[in-house]
């Protein structure tokens, strides 16, 4: 028997609503005319939208979501330093070199549409499947601070199950996201013309992503970025909401650690990208007894120690509302390099420095160690016993379910914090983002989901589980 194609589904459906109330209208549609893009980038969120929902069609197949991932894949790697530049350039965030790392990072170790198996129970009973069905288009928040990362990341992720993604991307960071838009656009058009798979509005705005947080006929929304966007999406959806939430990572050092190795670790982590990872090192607590040899480790490293007056001088500069009830970065001064917030502090030091740090004693109140500063100046605090580093962490983490290290060799310690921080990245002996996949085991993303749960997101975070039941037959032995 031949089978029934979309289109006659669709006139079923037409004729089927037509006799109950009257209405020619076909399946529900998002909304209405698709107008002229440029490489996915439209004048209206409306076509905007409505260009991604007809997308949907053209990627029913596997193969052919094989196909436009391997395409993403290579586009992004050919394009990863460019896209760093730019965002660089544009943002004034971050470090180029971190940044085409991560490019190829995303390119090269987000899964694709090979980590969907469907599943079979069979028994007496017959046979029952459960598939990974798509969403169908998703409106994507995404943040400053990895503007083209985000976007092949997302992008491989969404479409490896099957959907297309209408992005509601970061106004600082418009150029560079648009540019990672048309650019993998471009490239699946040339290789397979398929168009618009990819999707955002020409001038972003918190507005236009307001709109996606209730848009209707979308029935997942992603929120990569701060506190603000996740409390303000989490306030008025009515879609299931998958939110990557703000962090503040604590690393504890103990006594058993591998100092050298913690040091290093700890150096790269916490400057890479000038610190603007969401799940880089944000403090470092080390137990007071291996303190000062740690500092001098670090030091060994290229970090530069800095004295609290000098901090204070640059925090009166790069912070708001310092010394005030609320301080918090003031967005000017995130991701700069370390050597330009010495300069703000009035001192300097060399351009090797990628990292400053400071000694705050036992102050676990210390305002660079309980905000997420994204900057590369990082406070030691000295805790007297892996018990006092945990119970800091724990304070200073603040229940985010983000990020957490560890260093040490006593696997008590490791096995208590594993379980006690409760984060969705831990990582021991190694920087944290080795949690993602750089330098550690796993697969990677740049949509780490913290408050609603998934964790390191993939393309099984955006699929909805299907079961289709047959009674009585099929099973075969
Ligand atoms: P941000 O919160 O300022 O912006 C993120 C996105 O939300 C942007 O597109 C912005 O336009 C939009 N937005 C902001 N406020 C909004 C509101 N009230 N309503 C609707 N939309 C709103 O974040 P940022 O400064 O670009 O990025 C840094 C923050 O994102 C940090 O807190 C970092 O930890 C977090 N982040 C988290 C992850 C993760 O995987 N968990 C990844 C990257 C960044």
């Amino acid at each position: 028997m031949a089978k029934i194609a979309q289109d006659d589904i669709e006139a079923i459906v037409k004729e089927v609503l037509s006799q109950i109330n009257g209405s020619t209208s076909s399946l529900p549609k998002v909304c209405g005319v698709v107008g002229q893009g440029d490489w996915g980038v439209f004048d209206r969120l409306d076509d905007a939208v409505s260009a991604a929902e007809k997308a949907c069609e053209d990627i029913s197949t596997i193969a052919t979501r094989e196909k436009v991932v391997r395409v993403i894949r290579r586009a992004s790697r050919a394009n990863a330093r460019r896209l760093a530049e730019m965002a660089v350039d544009e943002t004034g965030m971050g470090h180029i070199e971190d940044k085409v790392k991560k490019n190829l990072l995303v390119a090269d170790r987000t899964p694709g549409p090979e980590i969907l198996t469907p599943s079979a129970i069979t028994g007496d009973a017959g046979l029952t499947l459960v598939e990974n069905a798509p969403w169908g288009v998703i409106a994507s928040v995404t943040p400053s601070t990895n503007p083209g990362a985000t976007i092949i990341n997302n992008a491989i992720s969404m479409i490896s199950g099957g959907n297309t993604v209408v992005f509601a991307v970061h106004p600082r960071a418009k150029r560079t996201t648009h540019e990672a838009i048309k650019t993998l656009n471009k490239a699946i058009h040339e290789e397979l013309c398929i168009e618009n798979l990819i999707t955002c509005v020409k001038e972003p705005s918190i507005e236009v992503a307001q709109k996606l947080f209730t848009y209707p006929g979308i029935g997942l929304l992603v929120v990569t970025g701060g506190d603000g966007v996740v409390n303000a999406a989490r306030k008025v959806t009515n879609k299931r909401l998958i939110a990557a939430g703000a962090g503040n990572p604590p690393v504890v050092v103990d006594e058993t650690a591998d100092i050298t190795r913690a040091a290093q670790s700890i150096y790269d982590g916490a400057s890479f990208d000038n610190n603007i990872v969401c799940c880089d090192e944000k403090e470092i607590i080390v137990v007071d007894a291996i303190a000062d040899k740690f500092k001098q480790k670090l030091k060994d490293c290229g970090a530069v120690e800095i004295s609290l007056n000098q901090a204070d001088a640059i925090a009166k500069k790069v912070l708001l509302d310092y010394p005030g009830p609320s301080p918090r970065p003031n967005p000017q001064w995130v991701g700069k390099d370390a050597s330009e917030l010495a300069v703000v502090g009035g001192f300097s030091v060399p351009d090797s420095c990628r990292l400053l740090f400071v000694d705050a004693g036992t102050n676990f109140k210390y305002p660079f160690a309980v905000m997420e500063q994204m900057m590369p100046l990082i406070p030691i605090l000295r805790a007297k016993d892996f018990r006092q580093a945990l119970g800091w962490s724990l304070l200073l983490e603040r229940g985010r379910s983000h990020s957490a290290g560890l260093h040490s060799t006593n696997i008590n310690n490791m096995d208590t914090m594993a379980r006690a921080v409760d984060t969705s990245l831990f990582v021991k002996n190694g920087p944290l983002i080795a949690g993602l996949g750089a330098g550690g085991e796993g697969w990677t993303t740049m949509t780490i989901s913290t408050p609603t749960g998934e964790g390191v997101t993939n393309a099984r975070t955006f699929v909805r589980l299907r079961r289709c039941t047959l009674v009585g037959s099929f099973r075969i032995s």
